[in-house]
């Protein structure tokens, strides 16, 4: 492993214009982009570039329990670059298959997401690793949500990194069993025992781990204190018009804003 990352310095990876683990790395944005509705997207974006974030979210491609919800769609690729290009900031996208992994890399999106359900899939984690090789695309590497030793995602993020790209974010989204009243089990308290195993920076979800937009800060403030690097947060700007997880677990932009302030807080700005 150390023959592997011995250039990188501890838990910094350089994504867009910021140095991930030098400052807090807030990604935000919809769940879901709504092809039907891209002013949406283009509006949150906006949004949470003024409140503050680094990076936006904007899922694609979903994977959705019910084959009947929506699935997504490769035409939202183009709002997700249209957001880039309009904010200047780095855009994330979970892929699922390689398909949606080369419609990504054509768009040359910075942040691919690895989602829960596919945290142990090997041959798309060497896959992603192979093809993103020698480039700066970032992979957020989402814990899944049945993982059980922390040497778990420590491992398949190595998955990622002995096929050729060490920029692997790690990502606690909660598991399983739930809370009784979050959607999973919060689980931002394993955030500094992953970042004394590995050389990767750690970025919190706690809009998946809790679900409800009621208790992301409280989560978010967790999560900091024990010393992650950044957050994931879905925001929208009209959560009941949102489509995905959005209704229920996303902030609006003024909330984002004061849970970065907190943040900074917390981190010492
Ligand atoms: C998401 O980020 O919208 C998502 C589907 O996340 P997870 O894979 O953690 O469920
Ligand atoms: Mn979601």
């Amino acid at each position: 492993l150390m023959d592997i990352h011995s250039e990188l310095t501890h838990h910094q990876i350089k994504v867009g214009n910021s140095i991930v683990g030098t400052e807090p790395f807030i990604i935000a944005g919809q769940c879901t982009i709504d092809p039907n509705n891209p002013n949406y997207f283009l509006e949150t974006a906006h949004a949470v570039k003024e409140a503050g974030a680094k990076a936006i979210r904007g899922g694609v491609w979903k994977p959705r329990t019910m084959p009947y919800s929506y699935q997504g769609d490769d035409s939202a690729i183009k709002i997700l670059v249209e957001a880039r290009e309009q904010t200047g900031l780095p855009i994330d996208t979970e892929v699922m298959d390689e398909h949606q992994l080369e419609v990504a890399m054509d768009a040359k999106v910075d942040i691919l997401q690895i989602g829960t359900r596919n945290a142990l899939n090997y041959s798309l984690l060497k896959k992603i690793g192979e093809k993103t090789a020698g480039t700066q695309t970032a992979v957020l590497l989402k814990r899944s949500r049945a993982m059980g030793p922390i040497n778990e995602l420590i491992a398949a993020a190595e998955y990622i990194a002995a096929g050729g790209n060490p920029n692997v974010m790690l990502c606690p989204r909660g598991t399983i069993p739930q809370v009784d009243g979050y959607r999973n089990n919060p689980d931002e308290s394993i955030t500094p025992l992953v970042k004394e195993k590995t050389w990767a920076p750690v970025i919190v979800d706690p809009s998946h781990s809790v679900g409800r937009a009621k208790y992301v800060c409280a989560a978010s403030m967790a999560a900091m204190a024990y010393g992650a690097d950044g957050l994931i947060i879905e925001t929208h700007v009209d959560p009941k018009y949102g489509i995905g997880d959005d209704p229920k677990q996303a902030l609006k932009p003024d909330e984002l804003k004061t849970l970065i302030n907190n943040v900074n807080l917390i981190w010492g700005l």
